[in-house]
């Protein structure tokens, strides 16, 4: 995964972006298809998430196979940053992935989820950076039928950290994922990342505007408490800002999986082991975690999981957080 990345993006990205391509651009329309990552979740077999991470690296590569396009591919970076200039070039789109869908529609309208019936949406949330937050991706997801409606995606670049360390950084963190050239390219800070996620959030209907609203008919889903509880507040600090109202309440899908199975999972590798499904892509590229995450998440709710928020914060003492399973990983 990691050289083929290294590769594609020496050889295609970097020679064909211009120093303009840095500049705000808004993508062509796609026709939205239907994106589904239910990897194992049917009993029909698939034909793309049955190969392993490893079968998933060369066929991401095949840009000589008709069919490759219909394969597992890395998503392109740039693209998620709406900065892909590259859309005309055929070879470009063989070996990058530009829109959800991933794989092909396995169990069309077998899923209808009656379960969680405060939640339109679920949005999976996957941060990177231990010291700073690096990337933020969050994946949409139709609560009803599974489907990935829409994507946001940012890196982030740290606001404290000297030039120097934040390179060390990109190189130690993302260097080995082939992936530190588009870091840099792209990479804005953390409070114009959330500028951009309310816009986007808003286009989607996800916020009421109201001072300490929660999310509209939605609810983040995270592998952990540290994404929303420790990290996004310590950032915030950081930066001086407001921890927005949105970030209020969460799922942590460890405790809901803990109460479902009957089963302690100490992280999503765990949870993808003992389900069966196939890693994609790089692990703790956050990107491919969320899509990683959300497929552990549509097989929990095709086995019939009733998700619930499982954490809230305190709406005066924001730090002050109340656990609502007593079952839950601590
Ligand atoms: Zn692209």
């Amino acid at each position: 995964m990691a050289n083929s990345r290294v590769c594609l993006l020496r050889h295609s990205l970097n020679s064909f972006l211009r120093p303009s391509a840095t500049s705000t651009f808004s993508p062509p329309v796609i026709p939205a298809r239907r994106f589904l990552m239910s990897s194992s979740i049917s009993s029909k077999q698939p034909l793309v998430a049955s190969l392993s991470a490893k079968e998933a690296v060369v066929t991401s590569t095949d840009s000589e196979n008709p069919n490759s396009s219909t394969r597992w591919k890395p998503m392109c970076l740039y693209y998620t940053q709406d900065k892909c200039t590259m859309m005309q070039d055929s070879s470009h789109l063989q070996k990058f992935n530009h829109s959800f869908n991933l794989e092909k529609a396995l169990y069309g309208d077998e899923y209808e989820n009656k379960h969680s019936e405060h939640l339109d949406f679920f949005l999976v949330l996957d941060l990177e950076g231990k010291v700073e937050i690096l990337e933020f991706p969050v994946l949409m997801i139709d609560a009803r039928t599974m489907d990935v409606v829409a994507f946001f995606h940012r890196f982030v670049r740290p606001s404290e950290m000297s030039e120097e360390r934040v390179n060390q950084y990109i190189e130690g963190k993302y260097g080995k994922l082939g992936v530190d050239r588009v870091w840099h390219d792209t990479a804005i800070p953390f409070d114009e990342v959330i500028i951009q996620f309310e816009e986007w959030m808003a286009k989607h209907s996800l916020c009421i505007k109201e001072p300490g609203s929660p999310l509209h008919r939605a609810a983040f889903v995270t592998c952990g408490n540290w994404d929303i509880k420790t990290k996004i507040p310590q950032q915030c600090k950081v930066l001086k800002m407001k921890l927005p109202s949105y970030f209020m309440e969460w799922i942590n899908l460890k405790d809901i999986y803990l109460n479902f199975y009957k089963r302690r999972a100490a992280g999503m590798r765990t949870m993808m082991n003992e389900l069966k499904i196939p890693l994609l892509g790089s692990h703790h590229l956050g990107i491919d975690d969320t899509k990683n995450i959300a497929r552990v998440l549509q097989r929990m709710l095709m086995d019939g999981v009733v998700l619930k928020i499982t954490a809230r914060r305190n709406h005066l003492i924001t730090e002050k957080v109340e656990f609502l399973f007593e079952n839950r990983i601590k």
